[in-house]
């Protein structure tokens, strides 16, 4: 067997290697300053961007660069060589402090939400010393965080940073109350589950819809799909084998730590699952994973598709955002105690997280919300588009009965009778599994299941957190001057509990009476991105923001602004995508296999004079139908295309959804319809079957 530990965390420039190549002194000052979130000291980051710079040509690399994650979701990296002119035709390898905390990619073509055009239009980006330097194909990359220069942040990290900043500094107060002085930072922990499918690149090549938008516009059902679940957990075949292998390898190497690969239930659908880690490195490490797959997909010949539904018909692609709290030392706050005080902070903890769940609801159906994902969310593979949280019968009972003053300690083996300072035992895992749940409750975290396939997790932890913080900040300021410290902690969590319980549902998400009885309950239903993205400028979450110093307004202008923009763009990239592929491919490819048939039924008619032809006459009539009808369908989506231009934004985005959106399908319905009764040699395309059964 490979010794997988002489290579894990090789390409990365981790506490480890900064123990050993950094000057004592340096290596302490640099993990006080990263321990507390101060600025870097200008000596140390000398010190620091020497001893970078001769670990990463040690190990082969020529560049760096400044690797950041901008509105896109994606990351973007702009390479410099590490070489300085020296004159006589001299070079030196050259890396400063400067260099390594601040750069200058002026990127100016990355969404701002028109905030560059207002202010100032360069960008610069800074290091953020607490997610590590990696190598990455010969090149140094350095985790930054991106911002213009008026200040304004344009990235997806630097909030996420912010947040955590704010959910430590809130759940430390509240841990002082429970005596523990001795914590001074809490760490939000994260572990992103990724699906993706893997198919042929041959296949894949021929599918300009794939190429072009990640997923099929296009595509009648193959005859089997994934009725018969026999693909979920099934024995892998030898060529993904290799791929995951292989995958593995290349995640150790930048010490990430994949865990577990299995198949999903969608043929050629598969999942990893990584070991979880402080969130802005989670956040990190998955959009490398993303990177990873698609790369090493190529090495196999393969194409890796991150898209959330790349196959009408068959389960779309998630990510599960297992997220939690934990104190110094690892201290998980979300992990039921052992006695009833810490069951008291425990309950406090998760009270804190129902109460910004409900209160947040369309800020984090807002960060789960895109064009690809609507196909998703609400499809019966996938959490539907009303936020609840599962949380299990036995915890909930514990929350009504607290609330109601019952005995609830009776539960299990002990018979603890629940004075006011007595809380019952909470039993460790309380959770069978509900899989229908959008956010559910899974023993000692909470595991938010709505996110996309090919999303950054940044968005939806930056509003946890910061929601989470709100709640803790105001149980604060109940608890911080109580009298009874411990009355006053059960009356928050009965308070909290009885106005914010209309959130928590255990049962099945999926079940058409849950759509209802939500509506009952008052919870929100955003079926839509341009509906979710609508709520993101209400005034309450201006306010959250603001409070928590996450992003000010005209930061928030922004992002809704891109918000819709993105939507608008990528639905219309499909539009124009399937207008082309309809009429240079398919419709001459109908079109000539109609002609086929004629002469069919000429020569036959001309070997022997009045024979009926019966099979191909009804063939040609249909087809030919198909094709008229394909034709005008695609002209009126072709005129959606234009008629749209002078909406914007919101409206355009809207407008969008309710036309071109459905005109797609109604393009796709056709198409599909001829696909089935063409020869299979004359379509233009690999077919649903071909690229998911044969690999
Ligand atoms: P399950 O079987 O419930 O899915 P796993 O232990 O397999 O649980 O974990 C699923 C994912 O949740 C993994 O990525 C794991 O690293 C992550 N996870 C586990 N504990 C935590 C935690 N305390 N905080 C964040 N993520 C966690
Ligand atoms: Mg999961």
């Amino acid at each position: 067997m490979e010794d997988v530990s002489s290579y894990f965390g090789a390409m990365v420039f981790n506490d480890e290697a900064m123990r050993l190549r950094l000057p004592k002194d340096v290596y302490r000052q640099l993990k006080q300053t990263v321990g507390e979130g101060k600025d870097l000291d200008i000596d140390i980051a000398n010190s620091v961007a020497h001893a970078m710079k001769t670990w990463a040509m040690e190990n082969g690399a020529t560049h760096y660069t400044h690797w950041f994650q901008p509105m896109t979701g994606i990351t973007a990296e702009k390479h410099e060589a590490f070489i300085s002119p020296q004159g006589g035709g001299r070079v030196i390898m050259e890396f400063s402090g400067r260099e390594l905390i601040k750069g200058e990619p002026d990127a100016s073509s990355f969404p701002s939400g028109g905030i560059r055009a207002t202010f100032e239009a360069r960008g610069y980006t800074a290091w953020d010393p607490t997610s590590y330097a990696f190598i990455k194909d010969g090149t140094l990359c350095i985790p930054t965080a991106f911002c213009a220069y008026s200040g304004e942040v344009l990235d997806k990290k630097t909030p996420l940073l912010r947040s955590m900043e704010a959910l430590s500094e809130q759940a430390v107060r509240i841990l002082h109350l429970f005596g523990k002085n001795d914590v001074r930072r809490v760490m939000t922990t994260v572990g992103a589950e990724q699906e993706y499918f893997l198919i042929d690149k041959k296949d894949y090549e021929k599918r300009p819809d794939l190429v072009l938008t990640g997923r099929t516009l296009v595509g009648a059902r193959s005859p089997k799909g994934q009725e018969l679940n026999d693909h979920y957990f099934g024995a892998l075949r030898t060529r993904v084998a290799a791929y995951m292998k292989d995958l593995d390898r290349e995640l150790w190497k930048l010490g990430i730590y994949a865990k577990t690969s299995h198949n999903e239930v969608a043929p050629c659908q598969h999942e990893l699952a990584p070991v979880f880690i402080s969130a802005n490195v989670a956040v990190d490490q998955n959009q490398l994973t993303m990177e990873l797959m698609k790369k090493v997909a190529e090495r196999h010949d393969f194409a890796c598709l991150l898209h959330e539904k790349p196959f009408a018909g068959l389960n779309g692609s998630g990510k599960h955002n297992n997220w939690s709290i934990s104190a110094e030392g690892g201290v998980n706050l979300l992990e039921p105690g052992d006695n009833p005080r810490d069951n008291a902070q425990f309950l406090l903890f998760l009270v804190a997280v129902i109460r910004a769940v409900d209160d947040y609801q369309d800020l984090l159906r807002v960060s789960v919300a895109s064009a690809g994902n609507d196909y998703r969310l609400g499809g019966y593979e996938a959490p539907p588009a009303i936020i609840s949280i599962f949380l299990g019968d036995e915890l909930t009972e514990i929350l009504e009965g607290l609330s109601n003053g019952e005995d609830v300690s009776g539960r299990g083996e002990a018979q603890m009778k629940l004075g006011v300072h007595v809380l019952p035992p909470i039993p460790r895992d309380t959770t069978d599994r509900n899989r229908t749940s959008p956010f559910a409750f899974t023993g000692n975290k909470f595991e938010f299941r709505m996110l996309g396939s090919s999303f950054s997790v940044a968005d939806p932890n930056t509003i946890l957190n910061t929601a989470v913080a709100k709640s803790l900040k105001d149980f604060y300021e109940e608890l911080k001057d109580a009298d009874d410290f411990e009355s006053a902690v059960q009356d928050i969590v009965r308070r909290t509990w009885q106005e914010h319980r209309r959130i928590v549902f255990n049962g099945n998400n999926y079940a058409p009476e849950w759509v209802s009885e939500a509506t009952r309950r008052g919870l929100l239903n955003l079926k839509c991105a341009p509906d979710a993205y609508d709520s993101f400028l209400l005034q309450k979450n201006i306010d959250l923001f603001a409070e928590f110093h996450i992003f000010n307004s005209v930061e928030m202008h922004a992002r809704h602004e891109i918000l819709h923009e993105e939507y608008s763009k990528t639905v219309r990239i499909e539009a124009v995508t399937l207008v082309d592929m309809m009429r240079r491919q398919v419709i001459p490819a109908v079109s000539a296999y109609t002609d086929r048939l004629s002469k069919a039924v000429a020569d036959k008619r001309a070997a022997v004079p009045g024979l009926a032809c019966k099979a191909e006459v009804g063939l040609l009539t249909s087809l030919s139908g198909d094709l008229d009808e394909l034709l005008s369908r695609v002209e009126v989506l072709d005129g959606m295309n234009s008629q749209s231009a002078s909406l914007s934004g919101s409206e355009l985005s809207h407008w969008i959804h309710d036309n071109i959106v459905p005109q797609m399908e109604a393009v796709r319905d056709v198409c599909d319809r001829a696909e089935l009764k063409m020869d299979k040699e004359a379509w233009p395309y690999p077919t649903y079957g071909e690229m998911l059964y044969y690999i």
